[in-house]
């Protein structure tokens, strides 16, 4: 294998680094030259390209620094169609930086249904409701279960009746379909694709984590390839989703060897190795996978990135794969187009106002009949109210 130079690598963007974690950021010729970092809401999506931007990267353990499991694909259509994979908690904190518009996240395919990529789902829901998405629901793509109960469609029925609260209070000032959340379940066990519209085509795979009940995603448009491992022991339903044409970036999870593991979570190694080896991948692991594969840019993802740890991933890795390959931490981009994949880091305003989008409709505001009880309850402002 080939030396690399990992003293190279960029310090994480929590701990003040400005760029993709990769000694190797561009794979091919790109077709205009790209700003450093990625200026979001500055930076057109080009006809034909695809942008995918990690939104949540990290563990359960949902931190400032790394948001859990999430994935955003921008669609180069002439719709411009946004598609999320999973919603960790905190991912959509992310996805406000980029200042993309609300109503357009109405598109959401869940790779399995752990907490941490799922949580943000009812912040989708309810709150983004209030935020812009008036006039349509969300739908949901996700897994079966082994049964009925641990399926996608159980899952989103509940959340659905667990907002009832949230849904009546706003249903005065929002169009009837914002209420809707519909889940389109689909067998985990078979390749298939499970979404084709505008361009797009979605294949799921069965991927092997935890429970029967896991996939991965597959995602065609217009001759670019990504897919995404999802949580994933190294199998080889995903290598054979990725056969019939050059994948242009394959994100797979990768947990920290074992001994960091261990070090990191303060636990005994033994435990460290049964969390990685039953249910996830280790840098090494990765690396076979990559080398099965042989896509234009390797991801890794689903991470703890620490300064010190960063470079003892490559180093495992780097025991049996030398591609091009990106450690992702929350607001990694990646441009895929033809000529090449490039891989920075956003710029985003802490505090950015939501972007609703154009509303097929604007629906009309109903006051709600107030409580009885309120009358006596309410403070009356007549007085401060009358103040010049
Ligand atoms: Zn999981
Ligand atoms: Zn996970």
């Amino acid at each position: 294998m080939p030396a690399e130079d990992r003293s190279a690598l960029p310090m994480p963007a929590f701990a003040g680094g400005t760029r993709a974690i990769t000694t190797s950021p561009v794979v091919g010729t790109p077709p205009r030259e790209y700003p450093e970092m990625f200026a979001a809401g500055g930076e057109a999506l080009e006809d034909g390209e695809l942008r995918v931007t990690v939104l949540g990267s990290g563990n359960p353990w949902v931190t400032r620094a790394q948001s859990c499991g999430s994935i955003l694909v921008e669609v180069g259509n002439p719709q411009r169609d946004l598609l999320v994979f999973d919603l960790g908690s905190g991912s959509l904190a992310n996805f406000a930086g980029l200042q993309l518009p609300v109503n357009a996240l109405d598109k959401v395919f869940i790779t399995h249904l752990h907490a941490d990529h799922t949580s943000d789902l009812i912040t989708l829901f309810g709150s983004y409701r209030k935020s812009g998405r008036v006039d349509r629901g969300v739908r949901v793509w996700g897994p079966s279960g082994s049964e009925p109960r641990f399926g996608t469609a159980h899952f989103v029925d509940g959340i659905r009746e667990a907002c009832r609260w949230d849904s009546e209070s706003t249903r005065s000032i929002h169009g009837e379909e914002s209420f809707e959340l519909v889940a389109e379940e689909f067998d985990f066990s078979r390749t298939q694709a499970v979404y084709d519209a505008n361009g797009v085509t979605v294949t799921a795979f069965p991927v092997i984590h935890a429970l029967s009940g896991a996939v991965g995603y597959r995602i065609d448009f217009d001759g670019l390839t990504v897919v995404h491992s999802g949580d994933t022991r190294p199998g080889w339903p995903l290598v054979r989703a990725c056969e019939g044409t050059t994948v242009d970036l394959l994100i797979h999870e990768c947990f920290p060897p074992a001994e960091v593991i261990a070090a990191s979570m303060d636990m005994p190694i033994e435990r460290a190795s049964v969390i990685l080896n039953q249910a996830h991948t280790s840098p090494r692991g990765a690396g076979k996978v990559f080398d099965l594969v042989r896509p234009r840019m390797a991801a890794l993802w689903h991470t703890v990135v620490t300064p010190a740890g960063t470079p003892l991933i490559f180093e495992d890795l780097r025991k049996v794969y030398a591609g091009p390959v990106v450690q992702t931490q929350d607001l990694t981009v990646f441009n895929v187009t033809a000529e090449a994949v490039v891989a920075r880091q956003a710029q985003v305003e802490p505090q950015p106002r939501p972007v609703p989008g154009t509303p097929k409709a604007q629906p009309e505001a109903r006051p709600p009949a107030q409580p009885d009880w309120w009358a006596d309850a309410l403070i009356p402002l007549d007085d401060v109210l009358a103040l010049p």
